[in-house]
């Protein structure tokens, strides 16, 4: 890739890009929550707006397709565009996806409506303005600037592999892979739905935790009793599930479950002061765990009670409860097997069970981590595009949270590279209110997936 080629794509995503950005707030407009208790026609009308779009590109193949998802009922409409590729051509998969989280309150948003985008400064704000539309505009931007799929003799098939149904844990994504496999089938997957590292820095995530869950159960009771009569002799069950609880945790607030895998820590750090003020800890709070801020969030397991059934200040009466169930939710580092994670939860539980209290563990949902495997040709191409796009080398960064189907993809398949490219920026709250993405850097992701489909046409 020449510097003037380079110039002559940035140019030509500039003069696309208001465009994009018109059509990213089109679909920010469209409410396509994929959780249960939201309208799913809005879900389906985001699938209808995209298809139009990619028509509108000039890809030959468009289609919306869904699969069953484990309990019988259809998956969200995902949508499916291809540009088959040359004889002898690698094909790249261009994933992103197309529904997006719940609002949450308005009234937490400083703009009028998450559904109205709204540019401030460089920023478009708006429910899914970075996660994940920003994907979406990602991938048709790259084609535009390419005039693919007929303006440019690119040899390289591209399928672009818009899912309707991250948010909520992506029910039918093995089930879809199955079915269209073959449609699906591809060299290099690109995945847009991460982050880089700030504004002006861009960043391959080469490795995301994986999680368990599940909930404990502990018995001390048959039924509920006088606190007068048997306190002092009888414990609570939430006063003994608090000291199982506090078992999870060393003194400096390291995870203390046996058996759980840690993994290097990253090249980069996250700055104190930033995670302070990004997950709005209160003045005077210490935090938790030992060694590099991002090793604790990327490399390290983490555990948090997300739930407990106690009886409620409001009903509380003079008795001792039987029994006390919590949820707990294990992050797991990049090489952890989430069933090994699994039976040493269930182990560590068993053995610091209080006072002989019975407890039981109960299984819950598991996804693997992702680790990028070391330093392949097509990281080695995004490195180089990155490099090209922004004038700065990217960095490798991690990623606390989990995007279980990777590792779905992994298994389907376990020949493609796979790339999981960002689009978001620390300020870019995706989950929360006020969720935005930088346009200037927009526009830099876009040009970077056209010199990354470049240089995959041109060989790996
Ligand atoms: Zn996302």
């Amino acid at each position: 890739m020449t510097t003037e080629t380079t110039a002559a794509l940035r140019a030509r995503v500039a003069e696309l890009f208001p465009a994009l950005q018109a059509d990213l707030e089109a679909l920010v407009r469209i409410p396509s929550v994929s959780a249960a208790a939201f309208d799913q026609a809005h879900v389906a009308a985001s699938a209808a707006a995209t298809e139009q779009l990619l028509r509108d590109a000039g890809l030959p193949d468009v289609q919306i397709l869904s699969a069953p998802r484990p309990d019988g009922t259809p998956g969200a409409p995902a949508v499916v565009a291809r540009r088959p590729a040359p004889e002898g051509a690698p094909t790249v998969l261009l994933y992103a996806h197309h529904d997006v989280q719940p609002p949450g309150d308005p009234a937490t948003w400083d703009t009028t409506d998450p559904f109205e985008p709204t540019q401030v400064g460089e920023r478009l704000f708006g429910r899914g303005a970075a996660d994940d539309k920003a994907g979406i505009v990602a991938h048709l931007g790259a084609l535009r600037t390419l005039g693919l799929p007929d303006g440019a003799d690119l040899p390289v098939g591209v399928t672009v592999f818009l899912e309707g149904e991250e948010e909520s844990g992506s029910p039918s994504f093995r089930a879809f892979l199955d079915a269209h496999r073959d449609l699906l089938a591809a060299d290099v997957i690109v995945v847009a739905d991460s982050t880089n590292w700030k504004v002006g820095v861009p960043a391959l995530t080469t490795s995301l935790r994986g999680l368990v869950d599940g909930e404990v159960e502990l018995r001390v009771l048959e039924h509920a009793v006088h606190s007068g009569m048997f306190g002092g002799a009888v414990l609570d069950a939430v006063t003994l599930m608090s000291r199982l609880v506090a078992t999870f945790h060393d003194e400096a607030g390291d995870v203390a479950i046996e058996g759980l895998v840690t993994a290097p820590e990253p090249e980069v750090d996250y700055d104190e002061a930033a995670l302070r003020a990004d997950s709005s800890l209160l003045d005077g709070v210490a935090l938790a765990g030992t060694g590099t801020v991002s090793g604790r969030l990327w490399t390290k397991p983490a555990l948090s009670v997300i739930g407990m059934d106690v009886t409620s200040v409001a009903e509380a009466s003079n008795t001792i409860a039987p029994s006390c169930t919590a949820k707990i939710s294990l992050r797991l580092a990049p090489g952890q097997d989430p069933a090994a994670a699994d039976a040493a939860l269930a182990a560590h539980v068993a053995k610091h069970a209080p006072f002989g209290a019975q407890v039981t563990w109960r299984s819950g949902e598991a996804g693997k981590p992702f680790l990028a495997p070391g330093d392949t040709a097509a990281m080695r191409a995004a490195r180089a595009a990155f490099t090209e796009a922004w004038g700065t080398a990217p960095v490798d960064v991690g990623v606390g949270g989990s995007i279980p189907f990777i590792a779905d993809l992994l298994e389907v398949f376990p020949e493609a590279a796979i790339l999981v490219t960002g689009v978001e920026d620390p300020d870019s709250r995706a989950h929360g209110a006020n969720e935005s993405v930088h346009l200037g850097e927009l526009q830099k992701v876009v040009l970077a997936e056209a010199l990354l489909l470049t240089k995959i046409a041109e060989g790996l």
